[in-house]
């Protein structure tokens, strides 16, 4: 899912737009949900969603990957538009208007080097029998002893016994797997459910070698570890090493001091109140990668509210997509990312058109087009880190990511449903635009692959609203066959349901955004709001 990025190009742009005052073609915001908008109306703003789409998922911008010209092509388009329509630059910072500088660092695996010795003897294995990989730039340990800890979870009662050891864990004892099944974003799918081996070197593993000897094969784990790493620059750098064995390898290494094979291990491990055992062994793992910088940004423009002070709404979509993601011989080579995620950016886009020709609203809205969002949401994380506002002042935020999937009048799903105290708000504003929620919480299948999921983390209630989840036979179709590959271009797009989404982001930002329809920001404020 996570595409490796070819080495930043750089990114110099940076400072005030030129202002250059488009005239638009006299659109008439939509008044009051109850008259609803009129088919000319709901024309244009098909009409404004088609040209945004179509640019920024044209070939000329590259399929936006940060750091290179698509980048700039991309923003400098945004920009412009936000411009426009009303906005102002929502950075917060007098040196860095609209664009708010993000530091991405990239990992890739270099080097991967084992040693194992039982005494003082080296056990040779063949070098395709194991990977040693690190979260660092470089990560040596030497000679340390390798303990088979069965089930053992971990945690402070096991520290001496790990402590400057090697943990050797069985893969057919690991917790399984979450469902490998992509969506939209991408940063938590690609974890286990359960992070054994991170628990084992919080609790003082030295390091963790795992012997495969369940589904994953060592193909698997080095092709996944293979590809790129991201994280925000500044960041901690961690240093952990894990090791990985073909079972294969691992009979080789036990053999070879005399001790139990793996299945006499397996009996071992599962009997009660077992901790640890010492397998006369030792290992010397290395494992290097190199680091590249991506210098990128989030763009974040403002609406100002008539009531300084009131708190604000943030509507957000991530503008970053993979760039190239095929290689030839294949004649399109360009993800163009049409419906991920040039679609939420138009239909963010044409929200803040309306609110903005429509009656000033109480409270500041944030438009935020977010990087990184491919590489592990890390422009929502950069964001929450060093937000322009308070982020305790923000009441409610809503990503849009992925929609032009289905055709206008399906259901409306929330991604995040029941984990905010949004809800009520919400429900209430389809009840009033005659709309329905969608059954059951399918759709929060989603909820750890979008950006709201990293404000949700920082405590901004934060959901993600659209028409483009209630069909689950269309995302299938689309996550099969297009998500993330050059076919998701601008030609297979659907607009009616994305001029639903407008129509029904904007109520949400105009309830959102009005003081007495939604009163406070404390999560008592907001309950006793949703109580009514
Ligand atoms: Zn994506």
């Amino acid at each position: 899912m996570i595409v490796t990025a070819p080495p930043s190009t750089g990114f110099r742009r940076r400072g005030r737009l030129a202002i250059v005052c488009l005239t638009l073609l006299g659109l008439i915001p939509f008044a009051a949900a109850a008259a609803g908008p009129s088919k000319r109306q709901m024309a244009q703003i098909e009409g404004q969603l088609r040209q945004h789409v179509t640019t920024l998922a044209s070939d000329e911008y590259g399929g936006r990957e940060p750091g290179t010209p698509g980048e700039t092509l991309t923003l400098r388009y945004l920009a412009r538009q936000w411009f426009d329509i009303g906005l102002e630059s929502g950075t917060n910072d007098p040196g860095n208007t609209w664009f708010a500088p993000v530091e991405l660092v990239e990992r890739e695996p270099q080097s991967s080097r084992a040693q194992f010795f039982h005494g003082k003897r080296r056990v040779a294995l063949a070098e395709d029998s194991y990977f040693v990989v690190t979260s660092g730039l470089r990560s040596l340990i030497e000679n340390a002893p390798l303990v088979y800890v069965g089930r053992n979870p971990g945690g402070e009662g096991v520290r001496t016994e790990l402590a400057g050891r090697v943990a050797l864990v069985l893969d057919s004892e690991a917790a399984p797997p979450e469902p490998a099944k992509p969506g939209p974003g991408n940063a938590a799918a690609a974890r286990p459910a359960v992070d054994r081996a991170g628990q084992l070197l919080d609790s003082g593993a030295a390091a963790v070698l795992t012997v495969l000897d369940g589904e994953r094969t060592l193909e698997d784990v080095m092709a996944r570890r293979r590809r790129a790493g991201y994280a925000l620059s500044g960041e901690r750098i961690g240093g952990d090493i894990e090791a990985f064995i073909t079972p294969e390898g691992a009979r080789q290494l036990l053999a070879s001091a005399g001790g139990l094979d793996l299945a006499a291990l397996k009996l071992v491990g599962a009997a009660p109140g077992f901790s640890a055992r010492p397998l006369g062994l030792a290992a010397s793992l290395e494992a290097t990668n190199r680091e590249t910088r991506i210098k990128t940004h989030n763009l974040i423009g403002k609406l100002e509210g008539r009531r300084p002070g009131s708190g604000a709404v943030v509507l957000m979509a991530h503008w970053d997509h993979f760039g190239k993601c095929a290689a030839p011989p294949a004649e399109d080579l360009v993800c163009n990312g049409a419906v991920d995620n040039a679609s939420g950016l138009a239909v963010i886009t044409e929200v803040a058109r309306q609110l903005s020709a429509g009656k000033p609203l109480d409270r500041d809205v944030y438009l935020v087009a977010t990087t990184g969002e491919e590489l592990g949401l890390l422009g929502a994380l950069a964001f929450a880190e060093n937000p322009p506002l308070p982020l305790g002042s923000v009441v409610a935020a809503f990503n849009v990511d992925s929609t032009g999937l289905v055709p206008a009048g399906l259901p409306v799903s929330v991604v995040g449903q029941g984990m905010t105290r949004l809800d009520a708000g919400i429900a209430k504003v389809l009840k009033g635009l005659k709309r329905k929620l969608a059954a059951g919480d399918a759709a929060n299948a989603f909820a750890r692959r979008q950006d709201s999921w990293m404000l949700m983390q920082h405590d901004v209630p934060s959901v993600m609203v659209s028409t483009s989840y209630s069909d689950p036979a269309r995302l299938e179709a689309f996550m099969d066959n297009v998500y993330h590959r050059p076919s998701d271009a601008a030609a297979s797009v659907v607009y009616g349901g994305m001029v639903d989404d407008v129509l029904i982001q904007t109520e949400l930002l105009r309830f959102f955004a009005d003081v007495k329809a939604w009163p406070g920001t404390g999560p008592a404020a907001g309950l006793a709001a949703g109580a009514k």
